[in-house]
């Protein structure tokens, strides 16, 4: 019999017989670890540890609770909901059930939607048949038969999916049981492997294929985890990010809002445009301490500069496209006669900025050129696509171009770096992951550039001291990028901020300098934002901060809040003394019992209160609540001001003290 050779993750290299399985591969190995191995890796391709081994190559066995188990897990928990789904209403058609983040959905084609009862009654079924233990078993049909047999069961999407798979691919069915799918796998060994740890957590409508002219399916979402602690913790995570919801805070704190007329667009309240106000200004002064100029620059260019930059062929879709013509009036006529040219409204800054760059000649002592604008930008979302502040089709960022030698690459790097940190730092913001994405498949410029580029920004984040992951072929096409991961205060991470390379830009708008030599040569660009967009950086902020801003960011910093009517002549003038003093102070001198003030302004998550009654006016003092906390403290009312305006100052103000 023809033996193969098999490499070991140690090393270790043993021969077994061709056609040998997974399964009798780890049995070999050890019964423990033949217990928890729900799948295997063959020379690196995750696969059914029920597959033979035919050729030699490596075997890396996967257990239930590692990260690709848990991919698993949700995966096989997506075939048990469907064929659960089919045992309790078996004329439901069944579609397609991929892993997301999180969890999985599968997509039901049935005349009803699924209620909150269905899904209790779908776990419930699911639970058996997971406890069935079915095995997973692959058969890979002709695409007539596959093509027959599910339209024989009236699965008329399957038909279409068997349909588009590529002529090249085999056409795979996995059966649990009686029930089957259609599915590329892999899959683990039986249901069993799925575990109870799993939870049904919503329903959805969604069109088939993301269609919407096409048929709309019931989506039902499930997460699943390797153990129930898990679990729980996740849907503990869930209850925590509803209740920190910034769509929900930000009208409960009258921050901002959206209306139909404006898709996307935010109508920033004074509370919430407050927040933005501290957030600009703190940042300007962070800009201008570290040697940026700042521009502004168009917001509707002539669509043949994006042509010019690329965006014209490449990022059209997302972009705002307007006519340059004067609108008719006449009645009945069209508004637009559709023949003058066409300008577009910028989806980024970067092309705008150089623009200012090629006003003049730069020489190679105007490098580096640190521009930065809070450039407002439009991007053509779908309108199914927009989430409240984190997915906008408005945003402003806290945008800057650097255009620097390739030489200060490592300095301009480990520059912004330090920015960086010390800004999230000042947000309270400092559980950040730093990744390095590097040279993608399909890229331009030459092998030495991008060696050098990589070098230089490694080079400067080890010189920061900073630890990072490399992201292998993530970088843009144009050049390699820093990626920041941010975990906030409940464990979900975030993508804040933005530092990319790029060769590309100066090369197609022609920026240029003169070197030392007298030679004219591109300089780099740097594109790079600290918070990315205020509007999305403000929603992170909310959710992170359970609405319960730091002092300096508060809307409002203090409220006073009067018990008694005599004493609303000195609330007014504390009022005033707070206001000159810098800080955001209101009034609430309203005939409505302080408990009732109180659970207002909790609601409304106003850091402090200054609750004055009758003895405090007669002895020019103030009972002080802090947000959060039951007790007050009485002092008088000059320290309390005095010591709110030491600690309402912005970090960056407060370093300098
Ligand atoms: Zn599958
Ligand atoms: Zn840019």
């Amino acid at each position: 019999m023809k033996m193969i050779k098999v490499t070991f993750p140690d090393g270790a290299v043993r021969e077994y017989s061709r056609g040998t399985t997974g399964t009798t591969v780890v049995e070999g190995i050890s019964p423990s670890l033949a217990k928890k191995t729900v799948a295997m890796k063959w020379n690196g391709v995750l696969s059914d540890l029920a597959d033979p081994l035919n050729d030699d190559g490596s075997i890396e066995f996967v257990t239930r609770d590692s990260t690709d188990g848990l991919g698993l897990i949700r995966h096989d928990a997506a075939h048990v909901l469907a064929e659960a789904v089919q045992e309790l209403w078996p004329s439901t058609q069944v579609t397609i059930g991929p892993v997301i983040d999180n969890g999985f959905y599968y997509d039901f084609y049935r005349e009803a939607p699924f209620s909150e009862d269905d899904l209790r009654a779908i776990e419930k079924k699911m639970s058996e048949i997971i406890q069935r233990g079915a095995a997973f078993t692959k058969e890979v049909w002709s695409r007539d038969e596959a093509k027959r047999v599910f339209a024989s069961k009236g699965e008329d999407f399957k038909v279409e999916l068997v349909d588009a798979i590529p002529e090249d691919q085999q056409v795979k069915i996995y059966k649990q049981g009686q029930w089957f799918d259609l599915c590329r796998g892999p899959h683990m060994r039986t249901t069993k492997d799925v575990g109870q740890a799993f939870k049904l957590t919503k329903v959805a409508g969604a069109y088939w294929r993301g269609d919407n002219n096409r048929e709309v399916l019931s989506r039902i979402y499930g997460t699943a985890f390797a153990n129930q602690a898990d679990l729980d913790a996740y849907l503990h995570m869930l209850e925590e990010a509803e209740k920190r919801d910034h769509r929900k805070l930000g009208q409960e704190m009258d921050l901002y809002h959206f209306q139909p007329e404006a898709q996307g667009s935010v109508f920033w309240h004074p509370k919430g445009y407050m927040v933005w106000r501290q957030l600009e200004g703190y940042i300007r002064r962070r800009l201008d301490a570290d040697g940026y100029v700042e521009v502004k620059t168009p917001q509707l260019l002539d669509n043949k500069l994006w042509e010019q930059s690329g965006h014209w062929g490449k990022f059209r879709e997302n972009m705002f496209v307007v006519p340059d013509e004067i609108p008719s009036t006449e009645e009945g006529a069209p508004v637009i006669s559709g023949e003058g040219n066409l300008l577009a409204l910028k989806p980024m800054n970067c092309p705008a900025h150089v623009q200012i760059f090629k006003q003049g000649t730069k020489s190679y002592r105007d490098l580096p050129l640190r521009m930065a604008e809070f450039g407002c930008c439009h991007r053509n979302e779908a309108h199914g696509a927009l989430h409240g502040l984190m997915r906008v089709r408005q945003m402003t960022q806290d945008d800057a171009h650097i255009f620097a030698r390739e030489d200060q690459i490592k300095d301009e790097t480990a520059r912004f770096l330090k920015l960086f940190a010390t800004v999230y730092g000042d947000m309270g913001l400092s559980n950040i992951r730093y990744k390095l994405a590097t040279r993608p498949d399909v890229r331009a410029g030459n092998d030495e550039t991008w060696d050098r580029a990589e070098e230089a920004l490694a080079d400067a984040l080890a010189a920061s001291g900073i630890a990072f992951d490399y992201a292998p072929g993530e970088g843009a096409f144009y050049g390699p990028k820093l990626e920041f991961h941010l975990t906030d205060a409940i464990g979900r991470t975030w993508q804040c901020g933005t530092y990319q390379l790029d060769y590309v830009l100066p090369e197609r708008l022609d920026a240029t300098y003169v070197a030392e030599d007298g030679s004219r040569q591109r300089p780099v660009m740097l594109h790079r934002a600290v918070f990315g967009s205020f509007e999305r950086f403000i929603g992170i902020l909310i959710e992170n901060y359970a609405g319960k801003l730091p002092l300096w960011l508060a809307p409002t910093q203090v409220v006073v809040a009067t018990i008694v009517s005599e004493a609303d002549g000195y609330g007014q003038k504390l009022v005033e003394q707070l206001r000159a003093g810098g800080i955001r102070a209101e009034l609430d001198a309203r005939n409505e019992k302080i408990n009732y003030k109180v659970r207002e302004h909790s609601v409304g998550k106003v850091p402090l209160l200054f609750v004055v009654g009758k003895r405090e006016a007669e002895e020019g003092t103030v009972s002080v609540r802090r947000l959060g906390s039951e007790g007050q403290k009485v002092m008088p009312a000059t320290d309390a001001i005095v010591e709110l305006m030491a600690e309402a100052a912005a970090p960056d103000l407060k370093a300098t003290k």
